[in-house]
């Protein structure tokens, strides 16, 4: 009777608050989006970006990951540039490149209550060094990735601006392969990921409906600077047919649905937000 008793009890905890996941992690009944600081990347001259340095407010890009929390999972979303195991025990910041980070990724997942086993599902906006940081630390998720990215990390001839040892672990990861469509990943609506090709060919933002904040878009490298939006100003190295056509359609999505634009690498627009263990709903 008193293990009848425990059992309801559980139960009743469970359902009052939310789902449990393989490690006991409690999911919440609404969608929480966790802002973690990966880190930024120092940025000297922002010639490749086609801007000269005064024409542009801040110089150095932040570089954010996103902890995705809904009732049937957790979805990280970008995984920093600078590689958990580059720090040391002293606590002092650690880089990788022109890129600087203060606090591992995976101690800031530890203080929201999650491991990256906890993580259901993988996504990164795209493959460049200063997204996947950490991404061989979820090879137990499964990865959301597109074909066209997933064959290039693993092909004999590398991409540029990607390091194969960050992913080298995700090679015998669960994947689902991505449509070039837009991709519900909980079946209701609240967070899709959505192509917008052009900086690399599987390019991906990622739209979130929260509940309180309202809809936001989460950039990847559509954008880089707030001063792009206006200019048009494409970098080198995008396909510049294919970026310009992305950000029209994510314009006119934005206007559409009412969504904020969140750019990821826009430092002051990032030290605004609230960070976690904190979180938007
Ligand atoms: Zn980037």
């Amino acid at each position: 009777m008193k293990l009848r008793k425990m059992i309801l009890v559980a139960l009743l905890v469970t359902l009052a608050t939310g789902t449990l996941c393989a490690r006991n992690v409690r999911h919440p009944r609404q969608l929480r989006l966790y802002v973690i600081d990966c880190g930024r990347l120092k940025v000297e001259d922002p010639s490749r970006f086609n801007f000269k340095k005064e024409e542009l407010k801040v110089l150095d890009l932040s570089v954010g990951c996103y902890l995705i929390v809904h009732p049937k999972g957790a979805m990280i979303w970008d995984t920093g540039v600078v590689p958990d195991q580059s720090f040391k025990a002293d606590g002092s910041p650690a880089t990788k490149e022109y890129a600087t980070a203060t606090v591992p990724l995976k101690t800031q997942l530890a203080k929201i209550g999650y491991e990256p086993v906890d993580v259901k599902y993988l996504a990164l906006s795209h493959f460049h060094w200063d997204h996947v940081g950490n991404a061989s630390e979820f090879a137990t998720s499964t990865w959301l990735v597109t074909k066209v990215e997933h064959d290039a990390l693993f092909s004999s001839s590398l991409p540029p601006r990607t390091d194969a040892s960050m992913f080298a672990p995700l090679k015998d990861t669960r994947t689902v392969m991505l449509p070039e469509a837009d991709y519900d990943v909980f079946g209701d609506g609240s967070v899709v990921i959505k192509p917008t090709p052009g900086h690399t060919p599987g390019h991906r933002v990622l739209f979130l409906k929260l509940a309180k904040t309202g809809p936001i878009v989460l950039s990847g490298d559509l954008y880089h600077y707030p001063e792009e939006v206006n200019s048009n100003r494409i970098m080198q190295g995008d396909v510049v047919e294919q970026t310009a056509a992305s950000r029209a359609s994510l314009q006119a999505f934005l206007k559409q649905s009412g969504a904020k634009l969140w750019i990821q690498h826009d430092l002051n627009g990032f030290s605004k937000l609230k960070k976690a263990p904190e979180f938007y709903q």
